[in-house]
């Protein structure tokens, strides 16, 4: 055992542009993301597991409205939220995951409650809401997740598609939170949650809970969260894909994350980004948009923030 340890969080990719952002939300946004980076340390500095990391900076940053996951959740074409989220222990492959579910304060913790409790790994709407209430975990109302921001967004995206203008720019449109750790015990963990994509169909199911897609870890390679256009990184493996290049192809994690986001996904229309870290500690954390909300400290208890492409 060492003393090290490294977490890696997003808050989705997108089109993020310095020029857009005022300086209130461009601290409002670091602070979430340093209050997230801290839940995580907390954990890994006590020298806890890299899943409870993991699983407590995926909350902080659920419970924090800025980021499209828990309170503050996109909404469907229907003016509903439903929300995805997993959990992946790189150290026995343990998972679980949820899919379509509304209601419980933190999907994660759902995601955790399905690892934890079950003999499965992945579970859609009311059999995810079942295994919530028994796990005792806490439920909200509508009111506690609906932001005025997100409903807006919604009607601009249903005004443009009415008028078949919609921006077929998918970055306008999505968003994620997520995080990936290694503990002192050189095991690696990843979670990730979603609201999913602005105006999406009702019953979509984007690569968040998709596990190998925008959620995987195993300690031969590495831990993955990733953020974008779901359909691509379904299509592509994106998670899984770093995993065997780095196993098949003796690449770093930095070169295999940043083929897989730069070659597979920018190619085929597959905008955003993704967080990783391998099992010496080292972390990437590539993006073909314009921007990521990011954040990583390691421990040496150095809190970074990151928003734009240029930092
Ligand atoms: N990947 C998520 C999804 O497609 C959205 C996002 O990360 O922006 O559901």
């Amino acid at each position: 055992m060492t003393n090290r340890f490294s977490l890696a969080l997003h808050g989705g990719a997108g089109t993020i542009l310095r020029s857009k952002m005022s300086s209130e939300k461009d601290a409002d946004y670091r602070a979430g993301i340093q209050v997230a980076l801290a839940a995580g340390h907390a954990v890994l500095s006590k020298n806890g597991s890299a899943t409870d990391a993991v699983v407590a900076t995926v909350c902080a940053l659920e419970d924090n409205s800025l980021f499209n996951a828990g309170r503050g959740a996109v909404f469907t074409s229907a003016g509903k939220q439903e929300m995805d989220a997993a959990v992946m222990d790189g150290a026995t492959r343990s998972v679980g995951a949820v899919a379509g579910i509304f209601g419980p304060r933190n999907p994660v913790c759902v995601a955790r409650a399905v690892m934890d409790t079950t003999d499965h790994v992945l579970f859609g709407g009311a059999a995810a809401i079942e295994i919530a209430r028994n796990a005792g975990l806490p439920f909200e109302d509508a009111d506690y997740f609906y932001t005025d921001a997100r409903w807006q967004a919604l009607q601009e995206t249903l005004r443009l598609r009415a008028e078949g203008r919609e921006s077929d720019d998918p970055a306008r449109r999505h968003g994620t939170v997520g995080a990936v750790a290694r503990d002192m015990h050189g095991n690696v963990a990843a979670a990730t949650s979603t609201g999913g994509m602005t105006a999406k169909a009702p019953g979509r199911i984007g690569d968040t809970p998709v596990i190998g897609a925008g959620t995987f870890a195993d300690n031969e390679s590495c831990a993955v969260s990733a953020t974008g256009h779901g359909e691509v990184f379904i299509r592509y493996c994106a998670a899984h894909e770093i995993s065997a290049r780095m196993r098949f192809a003796g690449q770093s994690l930095a070169d295999a994350a940043q083929h897989v986001v730069m070659e597979d996904l920018a190619k085929n229309d597959g905008s955003g980004g993704l967080i990783a870290v391998d099992r010496h500690g080292n972390i990437a954390m590539p993006m073909n948009s314009e921007g990521m909300y990011r954040g990583c400290v390691t421990e040496d208890g150095q809190f970074k923030t990151f928003i734009y492409a240029d930092e």
